[in-house]
């Protein structure tokens, strides 16, 4: 008798919102959103968690009672051997919170957590925009940039599980401050965040541009939402920040062909909706300044999962891991 293949119970636990879903195959057969509410507190969000997980499975109906392991997807230092957050960006109070057993506390299952953008790149390898090849680097480009390596059809972890911060490259020496402490990082000059701050300087420089009106006057409150609008008809402020923001991404990109030599760099994130926008002038930075020969071969593309991508890497994950 041939086993039945059980699904996975992924978690994408986020900043703001949680996504829970039972994926097979890479296939999402149920899904429930719940805010994070990270203001709440560990216990607050364990809870939400726990209630989002109860929530997929009284969907799905007594059949799917049969869970293969759980997996979250998690941003931070995650220690992915011992299932630990270490610390999060997005979770502000969690310092070293063992969140793979917390859950297995109300789910005796076997838990696995790993790296948000890990699992991202996971599911684009296994199912999404690098489906197919054997080493290709993730990049999710928003208000910051994370990543993750695929190896030889694995995610490289490194030693405890801190690898792939690829928006924490170095790219300007001297460059302004970044939240992690250092300077200069990849993150500072090439996110959605340093997009909307270069728009902003230009404007605050005196230079015209539709986004004055887009937001009334309160220019603060440019994000990289209403440029992709400004770009979108043909502003030339905008366009001239998209370029620039791409060009810094290029050159991250640069250091990561010349390293990794990857048959593809995928790119999501919000920012990613620039599309040609963002990926043609990178791709002419990586052409320009990459050693040829990788540069030559590595395809640069959007990537194709959106939002989905963690819950279903978080299963691939969770299967390689056993
Ligand atoms: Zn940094």
């Amino acid at each position: 008798m041939v086993e039945e293949k059980l699904p996975v119970l992924a978690v994408d636990l986020g900043g703001t919102k949680i996504l829970t879903a039972l994926v097979l195959d890479g296939r999402i057969l149920v899904k429930d959103y719940s805010t994070t509410n990270a203001r709440g507190g560990v216990s607050s969000v364990i809870k939400r968690i726990n209630e989002s997980i109860a929530r997929v499975l009284k969907q799905c109906g007594q059949d799917c009672s049969q869970i293969y392991s759980i997996s979250i997807a998690a941003a931070g230092a995650i220690d992915t051997r011992n299932g630990v957050v270490t610390l999060s960006p997005n979770l502000p109070d969690w310092r070293d919170v063992p969140l793979a057993k917390m859950i297995q506390e109300k789910y005796p299952l076997k838990t696995y957590l790993v790296h948000d953008a890990g699992a991202a790149a996971l599911g684009e390898h296994g199912y999404g925009a690098g489906k197919g090849l054997e080493n290709i680097i993730f990049l999710t480009v928003s208000t910051g940039i994370g990543g993750g390596i695929i190896i030889n059809n694995k995610l490289y972890e490194g030693a405890a599980g801190a690898a792939g911060e690829v928006g924490h490259m170095t790219i300007d020496i001297n460059g302004s401050k970044c939240p992690c402490g250092n300077t200069g990082c990849l993150e500072n000059l090439a996110s959605g965040t340093a997009m909307a701050r270069e728009a902003v300087r230009l404007i605050k420089s005196g230079e015209k541009s539709s986004l004055i009106d887009m937001v009334k006057g309160k220019i603060d409150r440019i994000t990289a939402k209403e440029i992709l609008y400004a770009v979108n008809e043909q502003d030339s402020l905008a366009m001239s920040v998209v370029n620039r923001i791409a060009f810094n991404l290029g050159v991250g990109l640069v250091n990561l062909v010349n390293i990794f030599n990857p048959e593809m760099i995928v790119i999501g994130g919000g920012i990613s909706n620039f599309g040609e926008y963002l990926l043609e002038p990178a791709r002419r930075v990586v052409k320009e300044r990459a050693f040829p020969f990788p540069a030559k071969m590595v395809k640069i593309v959007k990537a194709k999962l959106g939002e989905d991508a963690g819950v279903i890497g978080a299963e691939v994950y969770a299967r390689q891991r056993n």
